[in-house]
């Protein structure tokens, strides 16, 4: 019965070419047309942990761009990507907790006056005069009915929900499907820095590779080295130090002085200090006026572009100077800064963040 699920997941995603796609643009493809499939599946069954398990898998390889054949290594848990952004994760959906969350609404089903064939049955034959709070399960009973009296007695009891808390206050009732999933996940950290990212002018993609290096999860080969692959960790920037990703972004010649012409430009005197720092900094810049927005995507734009001229250097034998790198930076801040301050020219744009 799961196979067809499996199939229908393993051909959407073969049709796509993750190669071409940036870490964002997949994980806006899995949270929309994959999700979209599963989320039906999740509402009408309790799917068995093997097939979540494989569902995962498949999702996994995905993200990370695995194809036949090829070893990759991860330096971020699947259970962080599932995180939501503000806890420094990619906002992926948890399978199994979705999956409860749904079929928690198909059990809330049973208290709406507005009744189907099958709450009908379940009031006639099953539920009779009984409290939905306090039943309890006989030991002829279904399968599934004592999976969703189990799964109402973990919301209740393992979570410390209320019953009213999970309910919408108004109209007829309903569950509260953020309110349920995030009890059912557990506890997540509300982590400070991930403030500095929530800014649209952000681009996802530059998100992404920012969140990857605040948790040291990218590829660097200091990284790689740790994991047993024997290799020379040397930054390809400089060709003087260690890579690491203190270093590949902040200590190295080449990134600082790229971060240097980044910061005179806005008019910052200081020289930068370190991602764990600006990030910081950036989280308590507030306003939405053109030089706030200038001031938001700055580092991570200088980021994102610094791992890619790495990437190229190493994978793609190119190679740009410092100032080539700051003009591409520059120019990519000026179009994302137009395209998000609505009625601002682009004259206007680059008066204001003029060269
Ligand atoms: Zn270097």
């Amino acid at each position: 019965m799961y196979h067809s699920l499996i199939q229908k997941i393993q051909s959407r995603i073969s049709h796509w070419a993750s190669k071409n796609l940036s870490y964002a643009g997949r994980v806006q493809l899995l949270n929309s047309a994959i999700f979209g499939l599963e989320s039906f599946w999740c509402s009408c069954l309790f799917l068995p942990a093997t097939v979540i398990g494989h569902i995962e898998r498949l999702c996994r390889q995905f993200i990370w761009g695995y194809s036949q054949g090829t070893r990759k290594l991860i330096f971020f848990s699947w259970e962080k990507v599932c995180r939501s952004s503000r806890a420094g994760g990619f906002d992926i959906r948890e399978i199994l907790s979705w999956n409860k969350t749904l079929m928690m609404k198909q059990f809330w089903k049973l208290f709406c006056s507005s009744r189907t064939v099958w709450t009908n049955w379940m009031h006639a034959y099953i539920i009779k005069d009984a409290d939905l709070w306090t039943i309890q399960p006989l030991v002829s009973s279904s399968f599934l009915w004592k999976r969703f009296l189990q799964l109402r007695d973990h919301l209740i009891h393992k979570t410390g929900m209320h019953q009213a808390q999970l309910l919408r206050a108004t109209g007829p009732p309903r569950l509260r499907l953020r309110l349920t999933y995030q009890a059912l996940r557990g506890a997540m950290p509300n982590l400070f820095w991930t403030k500095a990212l929530m800014d649209p002018v952000i681009m996802p993609r530059y998100k992404v590779i920012v969140l990857l290096a605040f948790q040291n999860s990218l590829s660097t080969t200091d990284n790689l080295c740790k994991r047993g692959f024997h290799m020379v960790s040397r930054c390809i920037l400089c060709l003087k130090a260690e890579e690491t990703t203190s270093h590949l972004f902040f200590d190295c010649e080449y990134s600082s002085g790229v971060l240097q012409a980044l910061f005179t430009w806005q008019g910052i005197t200081r020289r930068p200090l370190s991602l764990k720092h600006e990030i910081r900094r950036q989280a308590q810049i507030t306003g939405k006026n053109i030089r706030k927005k200038w001031a938001k995507c700055t580092l991570s734009a200088a980021v994102y572009n610094l791992w890619a001229e790495r990437n190229a250097r190493i994978f793609q034998d190119t190679c740009r100077s410092s100032s080539q790198l700051i003009c591409v930076i520059k120019n990519v801040i000026r179009i994302r800064v137009l395209a998000c301050m609505n009625g601002l020219t682009n004259e206007a744009v680059s008066i204001s963040l003029a060269s």
